[in-house]
């Protein structure tokens, strides 16, 4: 076992480029299987798997024998046709069906992506298209804020709030503009004022700088995951709606984390009514990449209604019949577990399991939102100032080294994110294992 596992860390330092690769790692966990929320690597040590496959993803829990039957039963039927043009299949067909009937009402229209990078990118184009197609043609412009996560392809980057991203990649794409998070953990940042009443003013401010005429959407995550779980009091998008309304611009709620029951519903924006929806990780649970962009139905019909010009955007993998089948599975094993209740179970878990934490002197806040946590550390009490990077790291390698839990770093914000079948002795070993870490790291 201990051979295997080193023959296969050589040869992932040989060859593999890692997304995100922190340069100054050689080791990594590489993991070979897994079961509900457990995950064990190529040593056979088991882990609690605190990040839903490193990264928000497996709703549903590793291991299913139902999910690797339906992959093998659909890639014998037929593994791959394509969605393009005058083809379809199958599972994208029923698949698109079934969204629809979970979506928010009159947003029946579904566009299959790979994934959440490229769902961005394709919501994106949408957005401005719709507005092209009305006559609009002005609206190009498109609004994102600091701490946003929306992927890291050019547009995606562009209008996530992670400079670094750009790094040595050349210019950003132009006529993206940013606003403040809805951090309320920092009142400082809103000058004493409602936060609410500050954000809204700002974002107010920035439309009428830029000239509405020139806008065409606004980006946000529901709860910012890779912000660090930046959870917004309950006016925010209502009122964030309401002002783009007045303005004309469309807003694109990125339900790729919150999406599939991680806030305990289908949507998290639901009720805030956006224009178009970015899905993906939850809705295959990763058994397969997938994610959907979801659209009013007036949205969807102005992409295809213009006779003389394509809808020309699409993947090769845009309805993968596999991965369709498998998120048709995926969806179903939700609704019968009722898998949308397991998210308020698991906020009562870790707000009960953390509360200990909350007087630590280097423990700024504790945010707990339906299957999200995010515990923002400071190094110094005193000054505020956040737990620096390498300290970050050393606590998430102490809580993986010391009590086999999966953590994850996102700036100075220790995060939670664990599969939804998470078990109440699986969210007490987390909440233990995090109190003993950050109470040594004093
Ligand atoms: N949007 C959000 C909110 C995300 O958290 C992520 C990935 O973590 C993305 C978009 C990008 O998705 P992907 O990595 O599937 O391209």
């Amino acid at each position: 076992q201990a051979a295997y596992a080193a023959a296969l860390q050589a040869l992932d330092r040989k060859h593999l480029i890692h997304p995100h690769q922190n340069p100054t790692r050689t080791e990594r966990n590489i993991f070979v299987r897994g079961k509900g929320s457990v995950v064990w690597d190529a040593a056979d040590v088991p882990f609690i798997d605190g990040m839903a496959g490193g990264n928000w993803v497996v709703a549903v829990g590793h291991g299913r024998a139902e999910l690797a039957e339906v992959a093998a039963a659909q890639a014998e039927k037929l593994e791959y046709f394509s969605l393009w043009r005058e083809y379809s299949n199958e599972p994208a067909i029923r698949l698109a069906a079934r969204l629809a009937e979970l979506a928010p009402p009159g947003m029946s229209k579904v566009h299959f992506t790979s994934g959440g990078s490229d769902g961005t990118e394709a919501a994106i184009k949408i957005a401005r298209r719709y507005h092209f197609e009305r006559g609009d043609v002005g609206r190009t412009w498109l609004i994102g804020r600091h701490f946003g996560y929306h992927g890291t392809t050019f547009a995606g980057g562009a209008v996530s709030g992670m400079d670094d991203m750009h790094y040595g990649a050349g210019p950003v794409m132009p006529e993206v503009t940013k606003v403040s998070p809805p951090m309320v953990s920092h009142p400082e940042m809103f000058g004493g004022e409602d936060p609410t009443e500050f954000l809204v003013r700002e974002l107010e401010t920035e439309i009428l700088r830029i000239g509405p005429e020139k806008i065409a959407a606004m980006i946000g995550e529901p709860v910012m995951g890779g912000g660090g779980v930046i959870v917004p009091p309950s006016d925010y998008w209502p009122r964030i709606r309401a002002l783009l309304s007045r303005y004309g611009i469309l807003l694109i709620a990125d339900e790729v984390i919150t999406g599939f029951g991680r806030t305990g519903e289908w949507f998290a924006s639901a009720h805030y009514d956006p224009d178009i929806i970015v899905t993906a990780k939850g809705i295959s649970s990763g058994y397969a990449p997938l994610g959907a962009v979801l659209m009013r139905d007036e949205i969807g019909e102005t992409m295809v209604g213009n006779p003389e010009k394509f809808f020309f955007h699409g993947l090769t993998y845009s309805g993968h019949p596999v991965a369709c089948a498998l998120a048709l599975v995926n969806l179903d094993i939700i609704e019968r577990e009722h898998i949308l209740g397991q998210a308020p179970k698991i906020q009562g878990w870790f707000t009960e399991g953390l509360d200990g934490i909350r007087d630590l002197p280097i423990v700024h806040d504790v945010r707990v939102h339906g299957a999200m946590v995010g515990i923002e550390l400071v190094a110094d009490p005193n000054t505020g100032e956040p737990m620096p990077f390498d300290r970050m790291v050393a606590l998430i390698d102490d809580l993986r080294g010391k009590h086999r839990v999966l953590a994850r770093d996102y700036g100075p914000t220790l995060v939670v994110g664990p599969p939804l079948v998470l078990e109440r002795e699986q969210a007490a070993e987390i909440s233990t294992a995090i109190t003993d870490v950050l109470s040594r790291a004093i």
